[in-house]
């Protein structure tokens, strides 16, 4: 038995029994709940690794909730939402939530989500004592502030640095254009998202081999980027 523990927070009970079955199949322990008072309760009694978050609940914003669960926990949240919940889901990003699952989603999805993250939350807890970030052939000093790949030092201009270091610390976790714009600039006017458009076509010039099939940093299509553990 994996001692991962997984909470499931979704009301439509047909999904949260799919997902059950699905975190049961493979070795994974899970709980559930139905809705946010009783995820409260499990997530302070249980304290699972990962959380499965339901935007829709009947009794309180899945939006609500993360922000009240990021007040006391960074348990990695990843957010379950239908396709017409776009703003929502970044809404979500924003209060603190690690990455989405949009409806309908597949079992191999909900497995990769699930494996993603409990990657990151395992490098979190190598990197934490180390100013090295490795990741693939990247490597990045965060005490020199220089990044190598394949051993070779980046040429990469400030904010190129600034964004790449943004990735490497959240590396698994979606960031969304305001997240990145505001980091950069630190505020979020419309300009600055085509800015971000140009810094990261020409960040990933510099790290990726084949900038059509990125490796390290994934578009995530009308919401941000997301670095990948590889
Ligand atoms: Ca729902």
């Amino acid at each position: 038995m994996n001692k991962f523990v997984v909470l499931v927070i979704e009301d439509d009970k047909l999904v949260r029994n799919l997902m059950a079955t699905t975190l049961d199949l493979h070795g994974y322990s899970y709980l559930t709940a139905s809705n946010a008072s009783d995820a409260l309760l499990q997530i302070t009694s249980h304290r699972p690794d990962v959380i499965f978050l339901d935007l829709g609940l009947p009794d309180m914003d899945g939006v609500d909730l993360i922000r009240k669960v990021r007040t006391w926990s960074s348990t990695p949240i990843i957010v379950i939402s239908a396709r017409s919940e776009d703003t929502d889901k970044i809404d979500a990003l924003d209060a603190g939530a690690d990455d989405y699952l949009t409806k309908p989603f597949s079992v191999d999805e909900l497995l990769a989500r699930l494996r993603v993250t409990q990657r990151r939350l395992n490098a979190v807890q190598g990197d934490k004592a180390s100013h090295i970030f490795e990741n693939g052939e990247l490597m990045v000093d965060f005490a020199a502030g220089i990044a190598y790949m394949n051993g070779e030092e980046l040429s990469l201009t400030p904010i190129e640095y600034k964004l790449l270091c943004l990735f490497c610390k959240n590396v698994g976790k979606t960031l969304t254009h305001t997240y990145l714009t505001d980091a950069i600039w630190g505020n979020t006017l419309d300009s600055d998202l085509a800015s971000l458009r140009v810094f990261m076509a020409s960040l990933r010039k510099k790290i990726e081999k084949d900038t059509t099939h990125p490796r390290y940093i994934q578009t995530r299509i009308g919401v941000g980027y997301r670095m990948n553990r590889l």
